[in-house]
This record gives C-alpha cells, structure tokens and sequence, in this order.
C-alpha cells in the first residue's frame, strides 16, 4: 500500500531521518518503536505527508507524494489516511458528535448527512450514547476513541498513530488496541503505530520496526545485531 525508501530529513543541521525505508501492505498492522529522539514521530509524519523529506522516495499505491501540490497532499491526506495521537485533539467547545463530523465541513454534504455518518462512527467505537458529551465530561479512553472515530470520516485505507496508548492506563490502553484490531478487521484498515509499549502495542503488530539514530531496521535484524 505505501512504501518509503532512503527518506533523509534534517532540522537544521540535524539530520532526524537518516534512512527511513518502510513498507506498509494492505490491512497490515506495522509498529515502530525506538528510543526517545530516535526519529518515529517524524517518520510518521513524513508518511502521512505532514513534513517533506529532503531526499527519498514515499509512495503511495502507484503515486509519489513528492509529485503532489500542497493542496492535492491536503486532499490525500484526507481521503486516504487517518491520524490519532497521544493527547487526542479534540475541540473542547464541541460535543463528541460535532468533533467526529469536524473533517466533513470543507466537504459537500447536507448538515443531516454529516451527522448520520458521525454518528456511525461513534457508533463503530462503541461510544453512540455518549455522543453529547464534550471532550472534559469524556474519560482518557473515550477521547482517544472520538479521535479514532475522528480518523475514520472518510473511510481511509491506512490509519497513523503516535502513541495513541501514552496517555492511557494499561487496562484502558488494552481496549484501545483492541479497537485498533477490530477496525483493522473490519475495514481491511491498515495501522502504523509509534509506540513505547513494546509488551501491549508492538506485540500485537504483524511487524515491527525498530528505529535508532533516525535509522530504521527490521526487528529480527536488531535482534541478531545483539
Ligand atoms: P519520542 O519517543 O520522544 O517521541 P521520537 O523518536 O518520536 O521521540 P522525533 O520526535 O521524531 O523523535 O524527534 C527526533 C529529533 O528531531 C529530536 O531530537 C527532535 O528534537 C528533533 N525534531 C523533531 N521535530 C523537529 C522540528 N520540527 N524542528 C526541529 N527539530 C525537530
Ligand atoms: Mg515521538
């Protein structure tokens, strides 16, 4: 579904990303784990076509990002991929129900449709009665699942992650993966998680990927540098 090949990208003159090659397939659940600093965070936003890389290639299906404009990249953001990160980004002034159907509005679509297809969404993340709630009457767990249910408006074939259990206890953080799992699933929904929860997170991906001085490297390779 996605490839990354050799991505570089520095700040300054720190080079963050030194050689970022990643695939993602269809449906596939890949985590990145790696010291503090190592570089995940900006690989994923690389991947989801928030920051550009100096130099490599990302693709997605047969396109390039690099040959998008800033707005066509705006547009394939928005259909294709979703984003959940770890302090949940909800609009406090909003209930969950208007949070979920926020990525709609630059869209064409009846205010009733908007509605009815947040509502599904909050539906899928199992939060449909909580629908009028605001963000300070939700708990950790149920923000995280509006952002989740946020992420999947468009119905997007791979969804990015930074840390979506950071914030959460262990129990809570379990149901969230389950949720992940479920979606994935589901949706054939494919998940690039950043995660420092090498035991509930980046055990349950088919793969992972470890991240060191902006260096990524398969797991097994790691564990046979050892
Ligand atoms: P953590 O596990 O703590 O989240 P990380 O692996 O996600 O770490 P990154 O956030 O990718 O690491 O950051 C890698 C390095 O790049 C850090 O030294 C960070 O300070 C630097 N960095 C990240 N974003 C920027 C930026 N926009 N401008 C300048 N430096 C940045
Ligand atoms: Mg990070």
């Amino acid at each position: 579904l996605m490839e990354a090949k050799g991505i570089v990208k520095s700040y300054g003159n720190v080079q963050v990303v030194r050689d970022g090659t990643v695939e993602i397939y269809a449906g596939e659940f890949v985590s990145i784990v790696g010291r503090s600093g190592s570089g995940k965070s900006t690989l994923l936003y690389l991947l989801a076509g928030l920051e550009q890389a100096d130099s490599g290639t990302i693709r997605y299906k047969d396109q390039q990002l690099s040959a998008y404009s800033e707005e066509e990249l705006a547009v394939w953001r928005r259909e294709h991929i979703g984003l959940v990160f770890q302090n949940y980004n909800l609009i406090p002034t909003l209930t969950a129900l208007e949070n979920v159907a926020f990525p709609l509005y630059p869209i064409k679509m009846s205010a009733n449709a908007r509605k009815q297809r947040a509502m599904e969404m909050l539906e899928q993340v199992g939060l449909a009665e909580r629908a009028n709630h605001r963000p300070h009457q939700l708990s950790g767990g149920e923000q995280q699942r509006v952002s989740i249910a946020r992420s999947l408006v468009f119905r997007p074939s791979i969804l990015f992650a930074d840390e979506p259990t950071g914030n959460l206890d262990s129990a809570t953080g379990d149901r969230i993966m389950d949720l992940f799992l479920q979606l994935r699933e589901e949706h054939q929904l494919a998940l690039f998680i950043v995660t420092h929860d090498v035991e509930k997170v980046a055990a349950r991906s088919d793969r992972r990927i470890e991240m060191k001085d902006g260096r990524t490297f398969s797991h097994e390779a790691m564990e046979h540098a050892k």
